[in-house]
């Protein structure tokens, strides 16, 4: 039987409560044996003590992993000099060095939650943004100017090879999945601002050109500040949207707030050779270490990461595992009677968790 290396990264504020939960469940849903899991430092209060927000020793064992799982990374008062926050740079350099081009965030409508969106129900909104994740205005992080602190630039960057690979990633997705729940079109929704700036009519005009090897694959184009009030007021129509970083970034947090909210939204960074998992909220300092964050999003994670797994390794039984998992999410859901704070209920992390893991069995 084929084990795995995982690295994880409690990281800072809800980052340890979170992650530690989402290993009890992989090893409810796994056995003991199926996963390695080692736990390395990272994060802000990691730099403080050590002036390293990402050691090397960590770097080295991400990179040597099977996959990453992280819990969350960043303190508002834990500042580089230019004023940026030291904890983000955790999985910034680990997308950038680990070259993570693809950051896949599921949002999808689970029953027992209660959309902030009047009327629509579970089945009703499912869809992927995938958010490019290495280029984008966000590439230009550290190394925008700053002029006498009179004027200041931050660059947006993107290439062809940039922009085809995430591209062909969001379209080969398309093609896995069952299509628009309005519909049942495969779709890829292109998202941008391809009228004002030529990166973003680059970034359309090469999805485009992809478009055309996926024939059975519509394209469909929004621009970024349309797209807000689509996905609020037709959210069944989408499937894929692909979106550059800082769009991309955007719009997955308006998604996660028709779902849920963040506390629910998983989200995975791919490359070619690596992958990292981790809730697509932050660290939530308001909240942390008083066991009331969700688990959820995380364990929804870690339940991505399985399937990543399970389909990179044709590995039918973690793909199971994967979909054991879910469904033991959405039966706490549906159930009703374990609904953490931020659904509306009172159950404590810990109680979340308990309860997806008596599920598993
Ligand atoms: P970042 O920029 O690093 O993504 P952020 O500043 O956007 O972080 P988050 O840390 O994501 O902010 O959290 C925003 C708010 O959402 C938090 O203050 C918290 O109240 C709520 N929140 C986030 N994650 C969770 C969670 N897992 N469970 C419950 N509430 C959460």
């Amino acid at each position: 039987m084929k084990t795995y290396d995982i690295v994880s990264i409690d990281g800072d504020g809800i980052g340890p409560e979170v992650c530690q939960a989402a290993i009890r469940v992989l090893r409810q849903a796994c056995g003991e044996k199926r996963l390695n899991i080692s736990p390395y430092p990272g994060g802000a209060r990691h730099y403080q003590r050590s002036g390293q927000v990402l050691p090397e020793e960590t770097y080295q064992a991400c990179r040597q992993s099977d996959a990453i799982l992280h819990g969350a990374a960043g303190m508002p008062g834990i500042v580089y000099p230019d004023g940026t926050e030291v904890g983000n740079d955790l999985h910034l350099q680990l997308r950038f060095k680990l070259d993570l081009f693809a950051n896949v965030r599921p949002i999808r409508l689970y029953r027992g939650v209660r959309s902030t969106l009047a009327d629509w129900q579970p089945g009703q909104i499912d869809y992927v943004i995938v958010r490019e994740n290495t280029e984008g205005l966000y590439a230009s992080r550290g190394a925008g100017t700053n002029l006498r602190g009179e004027v200041v630039t931050d660059t947006l960057v993107m290439t062809r090879k940039g922009v085809e690979r995430v591209a062909r990633f969001s379209f080969e997705l398309a093609r896995r999945r069952k299509g628009a729940p309005r519909d049942g079109k495969r779709r890829v929704t292109v998202c941008d601002k391809a009228n004002i700036l030529r990166s973003y009519a680059f970034f359309r005009a090469v999805c485009d050109e992809v478009a055309r090897e996926f024939d059975d694959v519509e394209i469909d184009y929004a621009y970024a500040d349309a797209i807000t009030v689509h996905m609020l007021k037709r959210p069944d129509f989408y499937d894929v949207i692909v979106a550059e970083n800082m769009f991309g970034d955007i719009i997955s947090d308006l998604g996660a707030g028709t779902v849920g909210g963040l506390g629910i939204a998983p989200s995975g960074e791919l490359g070619l050779d690596h992958g990292l998992f981790q809730g697509a909220h932050g660290s939530a300092p308001d909240i942390a270490g008083q066991d009331r964050a969700s688990p959820l999003a995380t364990i929804l994670s870690a339940a991505m990461m399985l399937r990543w797994l399970g389909d990179r390794h044709a590995d039918e039984a973690l793909v199971q595992d994967a979909a054991r998992i879910e469904t033991a999410v959405e039966t706490v859901l549906a159930q009703g009677m374990v609904v953490p704070a931020d659904q509306g209920g009172s159950a404590r992390c810990s109680e979340v968790t308990e309860a997806v893991c008596r599920l598993l069995g």
